[in-house]
């Protein structure tokens, strides 16, 4: 989405500030009990038990998801799964250690313009989006709201509950959010017994919707990546975003809603997904995930025309013309042998 923030900007501005004072309280607190925005620790998820990552609790960690073993070979249920508990604490960890991988993924010029950019975490209630963003000190940063990722972890179970059950559950879900969401408001939750519970815990559903979640993120984050590193914002520079910069204005000088911005931007963090994937061992990202995530938007546009539920749908090209573009990147991906075309803007 275009980096923006013009009528955000006060709001920002006094989440940052609480979220200096609420820093150093951060590390002992749950994620249930997180209420205050912070910036993403810039150290490898997990490197520092206590402030990030994975609770203890989690059977899965933080970082990449498995390959799903052949069919016919029986896989554990998996208890407390993270995503099945939509924990966020969980989640915002995938979201920064993608975030690195992406970075590391990147051509050296491209990469060096990214460099140790800050991914923000944004608590507001009901907000379902990610930008990049410029502060009024000319620091790049970006930031993915709790409420994207809520939704995200729902869309990955409904997914793979889909692909492992033949349930029609991604269709449910969109329709119970085009049905019950209002705007500002708590993302709305499936009621209990919306998935089944033994499904719910089926350990190869689980490993299945671990890779999705993966493909999700790293799509939506890829794309705001994407706009720093092709000049879309004044601000792209290396380096970390200095704490005092958090609570000044953001800056109001950035372009607005860019279409051919939009479309380059989803073209190469496309392409930086797929190399991402290609290079890890295991079980390689596709765009799936990011199919997912443009279908249930998609549904939004078609259920509740006109009606803008989340901030996402503003700041973004809509979902139909979106998912081609995907496609047919990833098509030319493969076709180039993992070349692609991705950095021509
Ligand atoms: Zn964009």
């Amino acid at each position: 989405m275009p980096p923006r923030i013009l009528r955000r900007t006060s709001r920002l501005i006094a989440r940052f500030a609480l979220a200096l004072v609420a820093l150093p309280a951060l590390a002992c607190k749950s994620s249930s009990s997180q209420s205050y925005p912070a910036q993403y620790p810039q150290q490898p998820v997990g490197a520092t038990p206590g402030v990030t990552g994975v609770p203890p609790s989690s059977p899965l960690p933080v970082g990449q998801s498995a390959a799903l073993p052949a069919p016919g070979v029986p896989v554990a249920p998996a208890i407390n799964d993270p995503i099945n508990a939509v924990d966020v604490t969980f989640l915002r960890g995938q979201a920064q250690s993608l975030l690195n991988e992406l970075v590391a993924t990147l051509p050296t010029p491209q990469q060096q313009r990214v460099a140790g950019i800050p991914l923000v975490v944004d608590s507001t209630v009901g907000d379902v989006n990610a930008f990049a963003t410029c502060t009024s000190g000319g620091h790049a940063a970006m930031a993915i709201t709790d409420g994207l990722l809520d939704i995200e972890a729902h869309l990955s179970q409904a997914r793979a509950t889909d692909e492992l059950f033949g349930t029609h559950k991604l269709a449910d879900y969109i329709q119970l959010i085009v049905q019950q969401q209002r705007p500002n408001r708590p993302i709305v939750q499936p009621p209990i017994g919306f998935f089944d519970p033994t499904q719910q815990v089926d350990g190869r559903k689980v490993l299945r919707q671990h890779q999705l979640l993966e493909e999700q993120i790293a799509f939506v984050l890829g794309h705001e990546l994407a706009h720093h590193y092709l000049g879309h914002l004044p601000c792209t520079s290396a380096g970390q975003l200095p704490l005092a910069e958090l609570g000044q204005a953001l800056s109001n000088t950035v372009p607005l809603f860019n279409q051919p911005n939009e479309i380059a931007a989803d073209g190469s963090g496309t392409n930086t997904l797929l190399t991402l994937g290609f290079r890890r061992a295991g079980y390689h990202l596709t765009e799936g995930g990011a199919l997912v995530t443009m279908q249930f938007f998609a549904g939004l546009e078609q259920f509740s025309p006109g009606s803008l539920i989340f901030a996402f749908q503003n700041s973004h090209p809509p979902a139909v013309i979106r998912a081609p573009i995907i496609q047919q990147t990833a098509a030319a991906w493969r076709l180039t042998g993992g070349r692609g075309l991705p950095y021509l803007f």
